[in-house]
């Protein structure tokens, strides 16, 4: 089913990222995680792609294909476009709609240093429409409550935004982020720019002491002082920084689903173990604004 669709059926849409093995280990070694992700019966499991790895080279068709056929849960399959040609997209896509694949996140991807390589695309927006013009997908895009790192303010990458999403975006992903109000802020700004497609909330429990020194330098989410507080207090517990992580996450999206959100997507960096809790705690939660 197009994820566009379910957000029609749904007050809130609950789903998890994972990532596929690096090409040099055995595809198998993801399988027990999708296994154990596809047991909480999320409405959609999306599936990383790495920017400007070869098209040979990438697995995320096939652990797509995996999730629809074995666990009959709905894939997004994430594409990047930096350093591709139409060529590369169109073997991919192709691969993706064979594989009965509905949804696609359309990212740039990062520029790698050194500086971008050959593509014919520049930005995200391109390839939707690209897509848009070649193929039936729902696509959904990227956005960023505290804006993207490489751009001068959020203004201006709402209006980016704004391109990306007349291009033909059924629906929005977001950065992680940590403050709840800076997502309340971003939708009451994107609205009156006249973006209303639902706005999914990434949310990444930070279960560990370097996943959040890594996280805080890569995507540009301010971290809570509560957050260095936790890491001062329990950063050498690996259990105990587990239990915190999951309790904030968990905090910050009863707030989000109280306040409305349209989705919640768990950044789940293949830990079936923190998804599983997370999930728990929601259960009641989900189903009864589901159910309202
Ligand atoms: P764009 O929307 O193209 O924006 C990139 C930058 O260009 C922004 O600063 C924007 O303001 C600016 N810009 C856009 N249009 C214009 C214009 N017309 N003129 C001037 N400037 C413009 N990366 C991966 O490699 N693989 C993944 O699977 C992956 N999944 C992700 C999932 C989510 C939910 C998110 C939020 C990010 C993900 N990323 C992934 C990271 C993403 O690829 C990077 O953040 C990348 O740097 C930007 O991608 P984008 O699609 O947002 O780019």
């Amino acid at each position: 089913m197009k994820i566009s669709k379910l957000h029609e059926k749904k007050k809130v849409v609950f789903s998890f990222e994972i990532f596929p093995p690096k090409p040099q280990y055995p595809i198998e070694t993801v399988y027990d995680t999708l296994e154990a992700l596809g047991d909480l019966s999320p409405d959609f499991i999306s599936v990383t792609y790495g920017a400007g790895g070869s098209v040979r080279e990438n697995r995320t068709s096939e652990l797509s294909g995996m999730i629809k056929h074995k666990l009959k849960i709905e894939p997004m399959a994430h594409l990047t476009c930096v350093g591709s040609r139409k060529a590369d997209i169109d073997t991919i896509l192709a691969e993706l709609q064979a594989g009965g694949i509905q949804n696609i996140l359309a990212l740039r991807g990062d520029i790698p240093e050194g500086g971008a390589l050959d593509s014919d695309f520049t930005y995200a927006a391109d390839l939707i429409r690209y897509i848009k013009e070649t193929t039936d997908f729902d696509i959904a895009a990227a956005c960023y409550p505290e804006k993207h790192t490489e751009c001068e303010s959020l203004e201006k990458d709402i209006e980016h935004l704004k391109q990306k999403v007349d291009c033909g975006v059924g629906h929005l992903v977001t950065q992680l982020f940590f403050y709840n109000d800076h997502f309340y802020d971003f939708c009451d700004k994107i609205e009156t720019k006249g973006i209303h497609v639902p706005v999914t909330a990434g949310i990444m429990p930070m279960v560990n002491k370097k996943q959040m020194e890594r996280m805080a330098t890569m995507c540009g989410a301010q971290i809570p002082e509560k957050h260095r507080q936790m890491m001062e207090k329990y950063g050498d517990d690996p259990a105990a920084m587990r239990e915190a992580g999951i309790i904030y996450a968990l905090e910050q999206i009863v707030d989000l689903i109280a306040n409305g959100v349209r989705g919640i997507h768990i950044y789940t960096m293949n830990n079936p173990l923190v998804a599983r809790k997370i999930s728990m705690y929601l259960q009641n939660i989900l189903a009864s604004v589901n159910e309202a």
